[in-house]
């Protein structure tokens, strides 16, 4: 299977590296297929595929949209569409627009825990500051000795039930695959092994998400272990979604991989990428 990288991050929300610098390395290390999909924003895609085409890399456009799923939030992918479609970019704007107000309650909520002034250290991490995230809250924390990596911030801090953790309303699921589509791309609910639901209402949702037009269920992840892959290799195929494939690269020595060496599915699994292939 050829080298793709279906799922990255850059500095237009929580990666490390600039749009054109995570092109030149998942390129450097193979990729053939690549696509960037910063959550909630398409500001990185121009000079990316700017980048991969100087290279001679097939470029896809893309996003990681967050979605509030009942009391669950997921992430739904976007691949391939046209990024200049205007239902898509407002879609976005309004998801983007909760993202301050609910990083100020997150800073309440830690000062309140002993812990002050976190908002302004961790607009320091974040170049974009209308997709402030909990990935730049963690940078700070770590910088001031609250926990010695990202990994365990979370765990202490910003999950659920945890001080820097506040409930928060993102798109709707069926939003976010209908901004997806209409705009001409592909819809694929990122890294299902990532959200803490039980088998029966991982099921629920993959019933739901086909009806609403999701196509693709991202079995390859940075996220997944070995027994992860196989996992949702078997559902992909009994649900009948194409699989996709990423590495969810932010940085390097923040836990997932290096972006660009992805690509292998378990037998029978339908790549989502076949249309993309270079010829
Ligand atoms: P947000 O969209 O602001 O809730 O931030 C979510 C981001 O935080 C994810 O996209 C990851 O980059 C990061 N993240 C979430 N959980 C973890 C974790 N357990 N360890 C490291 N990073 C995480
Ligand atoms: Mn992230
Ligand atoms: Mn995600
Ligand atoms: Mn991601």
């Amino acid at each position: 299977m050829i080298p793709v990288d279906l799922h990255c991050h850059s500095t237009v929300s929580d990666g490390l590296l600039s749009p054109r610098e995570v092109v030149r390395l998942a390129h450097a290390r193979g990729c053939e297929l690549f696509s960037l999909t910063d959550h909630d924003d398409l500001r990185g895609l121009a000079d990316a595929a700017d980048e991969a085409h100087a290279l001679g890399m097939a470029f896809v456009t893309g996003v990681e949209i967050s979605v509030s799923w009942g009391k669950h939030v997921l992430h739904v992918v976007g691949l391939g569409f046209d990024p200049e479609n205007a239902a898509l970019k407002q879609g976005l704007e309004t998801v983007r627009a909760g993202r301050w107000e609910r990083a100020e309650r997150m800073a309440e909520s830690l000062a309140g825990a002993g812990i002050p002034d976190v908002l302004e250290g961790a607009r320091k991490y974040a170049e974009n500051p209308e997709m402030i995230s909990r990935a730049h809250f963690a940078r700070y924390l770590v910088e001031i000795g609250k926990a010695k990596d990202v990994r365990s911030v979370f765990y202490k801090y910003l999950k659920p039930g945890m001080p820097g953790f506040v409930e928060h309303e993102w798109a709707r699921l069926h939003e976010a695959v209908k901004w997806i589509t209409d705009a001409g791309g592909v819809a694929v609910l990122a890294h299902p092994g990532r959200y803490e639901m039980g088998p029966e209402t991982l099921r629920v949702l993959l019933i739901e998400f086909k009806r609403l037009g999701g196509a693709a269920l991202e079995v390859g992840s940075g996220c997944h272990g070995a027994a992860d892959v196989s996992r949702f290799g078997k559902l992909a195929k009994e649900y009948g979604y194409l699989a996709s494939c990423g590495t969810d690269y932010h940085a390097t020595n923040e836990g997932a991989r290096e972006p660009g060496l992805n690509g292998d599915l378990p037998f029978g699994c339908e790549p989502v990428w076949t249309r993309w292939l270079p010829n």
